[in-house]
């Protein structure tokens, strides 16, 4: 028996997906190499903007004639299109799907997959509660000893309900995982080879909050210790709960990585109020300041929406000009995209024209190229440590502790190896280099 995982979307969807195979692997079925082939097809959605959505509607549809000329096929959709509940309004639209799971569950395929087989119910409700619960993470085969970098959720859902996001709703109120599932979950890669952990959360620096005497800070200090662990990063974190201890705890670890992804989203006050944000445009530059005072050579990454409803060509201005002067190292941009069921959905009209949203992206995008061009033409010439990761199109590549991307030519097999690498070339989006180690030897 087979399966094929169709997966878009963020960071955490590949890591829910790793664990749909994880579980469908420990009942015994393989991974196919083509969608045509599977037994089980898994599509694992996003909903943060129309265009993923659609994608999913589109990917779905395709697969209606393979599901009438082998009906015996399980077609399981999850993830942020299917949301927490009420599955009813796509049960109709889509009846040739044959189960719907919410975001990180896997348990309502296992369950339809064990009682298909005629397993008794108690079997099914062990095999949900073993993919829930167990913490004993096994990568899938084609994973398996290939894995360097992983994703590890630590928070589930959110409850900030910004106004123009719609994952609340699809994700639930925020829940964080007991802290010893995560450090099973993070001992069980370590053992099969895995060296860098990102802990994921809509926001991540609330871990904690609803259990009893942990934090994100206390978090990371559990995960530093697991042997075989050799770099560790968090995302995504929100600027109102980034403390001084985590930021402390970030800078004497030597393991976390100088690297901070904190979405600023907007330059403007009004506009923050309107996305109910949480902050001003000052309190992020102090948080900024606060961050680069701590953490020394700390990158930071920030995500930015252009168009937002009613944002005008000044409050626009704002958010560029905030850029232009923080100097950041990553902008992830986006144009605001109305998603039904929330807030800014139901009060504020749409009204930034198409055209002029996309004119604002790409004055931002034009301005970060040259500010990441600029920030990264300072490794020119230094040597660097880079945890390499796979090989592309016959290069290898890795990453810096601040996450930027380089690119090394070398026969040797660097995968899961944190080599110095001394840089020869640098533009906005990655660097090139040569292995220290391989200019030392002579003839070279
Ligand atoms: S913090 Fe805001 S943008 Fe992030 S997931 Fe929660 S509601 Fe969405």
């Amino acid at each position: 028996m087979r399966y094929y995982i169709w997966t878009i979307g963020c960071q955490m969807n590949v890591a829910d997906s790793h664990r749909v195979a994880s579980s469908l692997e420990k009942l015994g079925y393989q991974e196919a190499s083509r969608i045509e082939d599977a037994d089980v097809v898994v599509l694992n959605t996003c909903a943060v903007r129309q265009s993923a959505e659609d994608k999913a509607y589109g990917r779905l549809m395709s697969l209606k004639p393979l599901k009438q000329k082998r009906p015996n096929m399980v077609i399981n959709m999850m993830g942020c299109v299917v949301g927490l509940k009420g599955h009813d309004r796509l049960r109709q639209r889509f009846p040739f799907v044959d189960v719907f799971s919410p975001p990180s569950d896997p348990g309502p395929l296992l369950s339809y997959l064990a009682q298909r087989e005629h397993k008794a119910l108690e079997e099914a409700e062990t095999a949900r509660r073993f993919a829930l619960q167990d913490g004993e993470l096994v990568l899938p085969r084609s994973l398996r000893g290939k894995l360097v970098s992983e994703h590890v959720p630590v928070v589930l859902g959110c409850s900030h309900a910004c106004t123009y996001c719609v994952i609340p709703y699809r994700r639930g109120p925020e829940r964080s995982r007991p802290p010893e599932l995560i450090l099973a979950e993070v001992r069980s890669l370590a053992a099969q080879g895995v060296k860098e952990i990102t802990l994921l959360g809509q926001i991540v620096d609330r871990y904690g909050k609803d259990l009893p005497d942990t934090n994100l800070a206390q978090l990371l200090r559990q995960v530093h210790e697991i042997e075989g662990i050799e770099r560790i990063r968090f995302l995504t974190s929100h600027p109102l709960w980034m403390t001084d201890e985590l930021l402390e705890t970030v800078a004497a670890l030597p393991k976390v990585m100088p690297h901070i992804e904190v979405p600023v989203q907007a330059g403007d006050d009004e506009v923050l109020a309107n996305m109910r944000r949480g902050y001003t445009a000052d309190d992020y530059r102090r948080l900024v300041a606060k961050i680069r005072e701590i953490i020394p050579d700390v990158a930071i990454a920030t995500d930015v929406i252009v168009g937002f409803p009613g944002e005008t060509e000044a409050q626009f201005q704002r958010t560029y000009d905030l850029l232009e002067e923080l100097r950041l190292d990553v902008v992830h941009l986006a144009r605001y995209s109305e998603r039904p069921g929330t807030l800014a959905a139901r009060k504020l009209a749409d009204d930034v024209p198409e055209e002029e949203k996309m004119r604002r992206f790409r004055l931002i995008e034009a301005l970060q190229e040259g500010i990441s061009a600029e920030i990264n033409s300072r490794y020119l010439g230094e040597r660097v440590p880079v945890l390499f990761e796979e090989k592309v199109k016959g290069r290898w590549r890795g990453r810096t502790p601040t996450n930027k991307l380089v690119f090394v030519d070398s026969d040797q097999d660097l995968r899961g190896h944190i080599e110095d690498v001394l840089i020869t070339w640098t533009g906005p989006w990655s660097l090139l280099g040569r292995l220290a180690s391989e200019m030392a030897r002579p003839g070279l």
